[in-house]
């Protein structure tokens, strides 16, 4: 299906690999422009040098930390009028609210809260001006279907449904679209990352605590991240305009709704 958006532009945030990657990669497979973000220059100027090569696309590097003014302040200024706006960061860690300080709940909603939503207020008008936007917010599973280690990213993340769910009937009629993924376990490095928090926690090795959590599901693995990146770019087609205010689930079934 051509997804009919060639040739329009897309900032991805958060995207040097995992999920915000493959977001990236799905759009400039379209021949979607990008602007790609990470913090990290030089890992970030190789992806995006790959991108543009793979794809034939233009892929222009921010560097750019999200939970901060300046960055975000940076990657407005590299482009000011997207068609595409796909939000994603760095999780919060896990752990547990007798520990965490009020300047680790700063930072989670500073990175997971708070960027997404001064990126879509410094953005959507002038998608609903130009009568074409799309904006996609990485978040997680825990939104819906909490676990107990990740209080942080569950409270910031629902703070940021709550945000898209009032701005959304606004924004329906000028073709602009705000929509929510979830993503159970996909695997990236940020998962090892949580096993290996786990494993450390439970005396077990990463190995051990792979194992079992794939056992646990449904699907028998773990999300690949290109098959999020294909929703998202779906969600950023030109065919999608009528998807707005959504929280799409992506877990294999690991959590079965009601009908
Ligand atoms: P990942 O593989 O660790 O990739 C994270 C990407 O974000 C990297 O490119 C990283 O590059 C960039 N980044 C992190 N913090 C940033 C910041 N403040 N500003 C700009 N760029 C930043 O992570 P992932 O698994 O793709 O996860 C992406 C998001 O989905 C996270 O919020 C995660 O919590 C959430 N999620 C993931 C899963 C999963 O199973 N993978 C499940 C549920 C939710 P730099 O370090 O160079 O900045």
């Amino acid at each position: 299906m051509d997804l009919g958006i060639a040739g329009r532009t897309a900032i991805v945030c958060a995207a040097s690999k995992g999920l915000g990657r493959a977001c990236a990669e799905a759009l400039a497979a379209e021949g979607v422009h990008i602007i790609l973000n990470a913090r990290d220059a030089s890992a970030l100027r190789q992806a995006a040098d790959d991108m543009a090569r793979q794809h034939g696309v233009s892929v222009t590097p921010v560097a750019a930390d999200l939970a901060t003014p300046e960055g975000r302040q940076a990657l407005q200024d590299s482009c000011a009028a997207p068609d595409i706006l796909v939000n994603n960061a760095g999780g919060p860690p896990p752990g547990s609210y007798r520990s965490w300080t009020p300047q680790d709940w700063e930072q989670a909603v500073a990175t997971n809260m708070l960027a997404p939503v001064a990126l879509i207020s410094a953005y959507a008008d002038g998608m609903a001006e130009r009568g074409f936007g799309r904006i996609v917010n990485i978040t997680s599973s825990v939104v819906r279907h909490p676990i107990d280690a990740q209080g942080l990213s569950a409270a910031a993340r629902s703070g940021l449904h709550g945000f898209v769910a009032t701005i959304v009937r606004g924004l329906a009629g000028r073709n602009v679209t705000v929509n929510n993924l979830l993503p159970g376990p996909f695997a990236t490095d940020r998962l090892l990352s949580n096993f290996s928090f786990r494993a450390n926690r439970e005396g077990k090795s990463l190995d051990e605590v792979v194992a079992a959590r794939k056992a646990e599901l449904p699907a028998g693995r773990f999300g690949d991240p290109a098959e999020l990146g294909r929703l998202c770019a779906f969600l950023c087609s030109s065919h999608a305009g009528y998807i707005s205010g959504q929280s799409i689930l992506l877990d294999g079934a690991a959590h079965p709704q009601a009908l």
